[in-house]
């Protein structure tokens, strides 16, 4: 049900917002697996066709925060705070995207980025899904854990229940509330959220216990670098991070999601598809271009000309 929810939202917000929409990101910083964000979306800037046009994949995060700059070429092993293997492969992973530029000075290997990082990311809006509220699950805590650490500029709780007042006095003032059906793709905001202060330190619950909770304090600098890198996934990854069925009955709809016509529904492949689903008939996947309706429907770019002087890829191997 979560799985129907959050694709039909992502597919609404695309369609209805100029923000980049991913699913599936990490949230926290001290225990960067302890929140996973069901929907992160990208407010952007005027910039967004420059970083568009460096490439449509995530720039890695320690390529952005290296000494690695656009001007003069440095020796790349002089210009990472992390160990020589995790460096290489950020570098080759980099040049490989058209991030950095490659060439050689008495025989080593000197890189600099090909365009001065732009700065696109205006603000990020973190999206927790309860389709049911009857059934909260993990709310509390995770509400919690954003409103503490502030690593979003807003945080909102979709769902498709009606929301009465003793649920909103449940949850902190400052989270939205938006009523969302996944069937008509009618959206109604039950309450705004409040922004957030990401610009200042958090406190990230860690391990909350019942009679102790674990906190760390996360500074302004750490969440800034989370923020870009929630940024960058968001744009590397997007929110169609499924393979559609290789089924008969798998009829994609217009904006990529998985229908399926023996359910009459929206399935998640990775588990409702396959030799134990009675409905089951072996096939080709349907021939969808994922990527393209991604390009066609939101600020993303497919395929991007490049910035790099060099021809990128080619670099790696000078
Ligand atoms: S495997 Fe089952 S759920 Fe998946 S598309 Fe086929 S009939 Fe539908």
């Amino acid at each position: 049900m979560e799985f129907r929810f959050e694709l039909a939202l992502a597919a609404h917000l695309e369609a209805t917002t100029d923000w980049l929409i991913a699913r599936q990101l990490g949230g926290a910083v001290a225990d960067p697996g302890g929140r996973i964000m069901d929907l992160c979306a990208v407010r952007t800037t005027d910039a967004l066709g420059d970083r568009a046009a460096i490439t449509s994949r995530e720039i890695p995060s320690l390529a952005i925060e290296s000494d690695v700059g656009a001007g003069a070429a440095v020796d790349w092993r002089d210009a990472f705070d992390c160990s020589i293997e995790h460096a290489r492969s950020v570098v080759d992973r980099s040049i490989d995207c058209g991030f950095f530029e490659v060439e050689r000075h008495n025989g080593r290997r000197y890189v600099r980025q090909t365009t001065r990082y732009p700065d696109w990311i205006d603000s990020l809006v973190g999206i927790e899904n309860k389709p049911d509220l009857a059934r909260p699950g993990d709310l509390d805590r995770q509400l919690r854990v954003d409103i503490a650490l502030g690593l979003f500029d807003e945080v909102i709780l979709a769902t498709e229940s009606y929301v009465t007042r003793a649920h909103l006095n449940r949850l902190p003032d400052s989270v939205g509330v938006w009523r969302f059906d996944p069937d008509d793709g009618e959206r109604t905001v039950v309450r705004e959220p409040t922004p957030l202060s990401p610009d200042e330190p958090g406190i990230e619950p860690t391990n909350a216990e019942p009679l102790r909770t674990d906190i760390a304090v996360v500074d302004a600098d750490a969440k800034a670098r989370k923020r870009r890198r929630i940024a960058e996934r968001a744009y590397g990854k997007g929110w169609r991070t499924y393979d559609l069925p290789a089924c008969d009955h798998a009829a994609p709809t217009d904006d990529g999601r998985p229908y399926c016509e023996w359910f009459d529904r929206i399935v998640d492949p990775a588990t409702d598809c396959g030799e134990s689903c009675p409905g089951y008939e072996p096939a080709e996947s349907p021939d969808v271009d994922l990527r393209a309706i991604r390009d066609e429907r939101s600020p993303w770019v497919a395929d991007p000309d490049g910035v790099s002087r060099s021809q990128s890829g080619l670099g790696r191997f000078l």
